[in-house]
């Protein structure tokens, strides 16, 4: 077997067989506190592509962090081909902050390819695009919804990509979303590079879903086996087939209120169907919210408070609804967690 080679991450060589954590340094704190985006190198002592994997590029997305702890520990990477440069907290700003944004309030989803003497937000997409994303040949970026907004596991990529379609599908998340790529998005930036990057949205800001994450580090370990960079394994899990959707549509408040929500994520849906009511706080006035199209629930707002306009549910369609529904089903089952959602 061919052995694996050696990596520079941050001017530090990581040979074949070795893990190591390195602190690149980003702008320092005005405490005159150092600060640095920590990435940990793991080295394969086998030949294999290099996989990054990135958390809380916004800083208040807490599920990645979570999934590549667990991640990290998988007693597989011991026979690791290849390398994953894993980076929990890509927007350390943001996360000291709980906030989705820098300091600058730019979004360093909207920043990438960034530049060295930038802005600090495009310094930090600076270093990501030239110290991770040049480094690999694929990518998985870890999202959640944001505040007050929940998301059922889902794939998102450019699916003309056939082999983000290959990934998308050995992921296993119930539902794979064909999604433009966004500018300055750090998907577009790989793309652009040629590497093949899915972005993986689940759960809520600042909380732990405990289904997602889970669903999250097996995702990850499934694309990898599909890599080849983990060994097959003998015992097949139950896999889950995930349904495409092509379209989604955000339903929004009618009328400004408060909210009662009748339908869960994963839930199927009809056109027409009573998703919510909204009512003003003496009950007197009483809008419903119907659903605009068929499909599945697959994003929700969890605040029972609305202004006129606000994003409620985003429903996505599918070619089969159905199906859609059983998949879910299947893919909650599979996960078994208490708490699924609510
Ligand atoms: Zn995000």
């Amino acid at each position: 077997m061919n052995k694996g080679t050696l990596i520079r991450v941050g001017g530090l060589d990581i040979p074949p067989g070795r893990r190591m954590i390195v602190d690149l340094p980003v702008a320092d704190l005005y405490t005159h506190t150092q600060l640095t985006m920590p990435v940990h190198v793991v080295n394969g002592r086998r030949a294999g592509p290099t996989l990054f994997v990135t958390g809380a590029v916004h800083g208040d997305e807490l599920n990645g962090v979570e999934i590549i702890k667990r991640l990290l520990k998988l007693a597989a990477l011991k026979r690791l081909r290849g390398c994953v440069l894993a980076v929990p907290i890509v927007n350390v700003f943001g996360f000291i902050n709980r906030s989705r944004y820098l300091p600058d309030r730019r979004d360093l989803n909207r920043s990438f390819p960034g530049r060295e003497k930038g802005s600090i937000a495009a310094r930090l997409a600076n270093l990501v695009a030239t110290e991770i994303v040049a480094k690999a040949d694929y990518g998985i970026d870890l999202h959640t919804g944001a505040i007050d907004r929940t998301n059922l596991p889902q794939i998102r990529g450019n699916l003309s990509d056939p082999e983000v379609v290959r990934l998308a599908e050995a992921f296993g998340s119930p539902v794979i979303i064909d999604s433009r790529l966004r500018d300055g998005s750090l998907r577009e930036y790989a793309a652009e590079n040629g590497v093949p990057m899915l972005v993986y949205e689940s759960g809520e800001a600042l909380r732990f879903d405990e289904l997602s994450i889970r669903a999250g580090v097996r995702g990850i370990g499934r694309v990898m086996r599909a890599l080849g960079m983990l060994p097959e394994r003998k015992k097949k899990g139950n896999l889950i087939e995930p349904v495409r959707s092509d379209e989604t549509t955000w339903v929004r408040a009618p009328t400004s209120g408060i909210i009662k929500t009748e339908c869960i994520l994963g839930e199927r849906v009809t056109s027409g169907q009573r998703l919510a009511t909204v009512s003003d706080p003496f009950g007197e006035m009483e809008v419903e919210v119907p659903a605009s199209v068929s499909g599945l629930i697959i994003g929700r707002s969890t605040s029972p408070l609305a202004h006129e306009g606000d994003a409620l549910f985003h429903i996505a369609r599918f070619e089969d609804a159905k199906e859609a529904q059983t998949t879910v089903d299947e893919f909650q089952a599979a996960h078994s967690v208490d708490n699924a959602w609510g």
